[in-house]
């Protein structure tokens, strides 16, 4: 990224640069784990059945952490949701990038999920509490430890001294846990304010301790309602069972058409991506699904494929007669709902039509079978030969000291296509401070402090590489 083989005057080579950030970053630590605990003891669950004045006293210690790591422009700002309503309080702090210089933004989420069972917990939730290596607290995680990565990373390069030709914006989310219903037109709304060359979305985990990843694929979703109808109404099933087939039975048997006999997803047309490079261990799968014993996987291939790269569909819900209700009739209409996870590489409404197709062209017996569309949300896949992916990459492996490695996830964050709606131009790299015992979302969730430094340390060489100094004055 040098043209040169000397830095510019005021600017150290990057590797005197890498040890004098990590002597940084170390002596900066214990203040920023403690500023970490802090928050942690704000119980800023975003779940509207919980009192949302924690969700704005974090929006405020957010604010102030930002303000106190040197950004001068610090703003706490809701969007509408689209029902009318104020979103959740989010935080936008900014240095702006002198002339020609690139914008870096950088995305935590200052709320939390609910804690939920409090007896399933070790320790109280919001009392954080090291055990070894382990900082435990909802939130440690998932995803506070995110918000103090980025405030350690501007820590980081303020005590470096250096004069950074990039510009800086943070962006700390209020309501992520609850689906971000205003994030569209909160983007909307600060357009100009957010925009930025490079998007570093920390909210996603490492492989494990010790190797870290960048998430850069995740599936993508279709859900709708199939419904199968027989008859104009419901009948005796004495006087009419034999020659008509119920609902409920059709649907089964139309259900059971989308899967083959191995479990994979029989829908013609359907896009199966590569095989990734690393793959999830059966028996870890098995215990973190709580799969019950005898029950054998679904669907052929690598496991870590099986989430990430193909497509999975499930039944999310089904309308049938309950049991409680049940009399000797034949059901003339049954209905299921359907939710169809498809991966980087296919086009959501593509994916929509064929499985509709399917469903049509596998009508049992001829009976009358409607598809009534739900929801779309595209999948994502990073670029991967992009200069901000490299950098990335780079930072990555200085700070760990072993390469990262690309990972899946098969779920969505909806946000990101947001992100790309709005910004389509920006390389957006998801990153994050997991590690696969941080149980986010769980009981007894923590955050390995030991990874967290080398996140921060990793985000500051990310920024300072970002800037391109060679180019920068001096
Ligand atoms: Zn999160």
């Amino acid at each position: 990224m040098t043209d040169t083989t000397s830095p510019a005057p005021g600017v150290a080579d990057d590797a005197a640069a890498a040890s004098a950030l990590r002597a940084h970053v170390d002596a900066l630590f214990p203040a920023l784990q403690s500023d970490l605990e802090s928050l942690v003891r704000i119980p800023s669950v975003s779940a509207a059945a919980f009192d949302q004045a924690h969700v704005a006293a974090s929006a405020d210690v957010v604010a102030a952490l930002l303000r106190d790591a040197g950004l001068p422009d610090v703003q706490i700002l809701r969007s509408a949701r689209p029902d009318g309503s104020p979103g959740a309080p989010a935080v936008v702090a900014r240095r702006l990038a002198p002339q020609g210089a690139p914008t870096v933004l950088l995305y935590a989420h200052h709320d939390v999920q609910p804690p939920g069972d409090a007896a399933t917990w070790a320790t109280d939730p919001f009392e954080p509490v090291q055990v070894g290596e382990r900082l435990f607290g909802r939130g440690a995680a998932d995803d506070k430890a995110g918000v103090m990565a980025h405030v350690g990373a501007l820590r980081a390069l303020a005590a470096l001294g250096e004069d950074l030709a990039v510009g800086v914006t943070v962006f700390v989310e209020g309501e992520e846990e609850s689906g971000s219903p205003s994030f569209l037109q909160f983007l909307t709304d600060h357009r100009d304010a957010l925009e930025a060359d490079v998007i570093v979305v920390a909210d996603s985990t490492n492989w494990k301790v010790g190797v870290p990843a960048l998430t850069t694929s995740l599936r993508g979703l279709v859900d709708g309602v199939v419904e199968v109808e027989v008859l104009g109404h419901a009948v005796h099933s004495g006087m009419f069972g034999g020659p008509v087939l119920d609902a409920n039975t059709q649907l089964a048997r139309l259900v059971a058409t989308l899967h083959d006999d191995a479990g994979n997803v029989a829908v013609d047309g359907l896009v199966v991506g590569a095989e990734p490079e690393v793959d999830y261990d059966e028996a870890a799968f098995r215990a973190d699904s709580g799969l019950l014993d005898g029950v054998r996987l679904a669907g052929e291939g690598t496991i870590a494929g099986r989430l990430w790269t193909k497509p999975a569909l499930s039944v999310i819900g089904i309308d049938a007669t309950s049991i409680a209700h049940a009399s000797n009739t034949i059901a003339p209409r049954a209905a299921a709902k359907l939710s169809l996870r498809v991966p980087p590489g296919q086009d959501p409404a593509a994916a929509e039509d064929a499985l509709r197709a399917h469903l049509e062209a596998h009508a049992p017996f001829g009976a009358r079978v409607t598809w009534k569309p739900g929801e779309q949300g595209k999948a994502f896949h990073a670029v991967e030969d992009s200069a901000a992916m490299r950098a990335a990459r780079a930072a990555f492996a200085t700070a760990w000291g072993t390469e990262p490695v690309d990972i899946g996830v098969g779920g969505s964050i909806p946000f990101i296509a947001d992100l790309l709606e709005v910004f389509p131009a920006a390389a957006i790299l998801v990153t994050g401070v997991e590690d696969p015992d941080s149980r986010a979302h769980g009981a007894n969730e923590s955050v390995h402090l030991g990874e967290l430094r080398k996140v921060v340390l990793a985000e500051a060489l990310l920024l300072r590489q970002v800037a391109g100094l060679s180019g920068a004055p001096a």
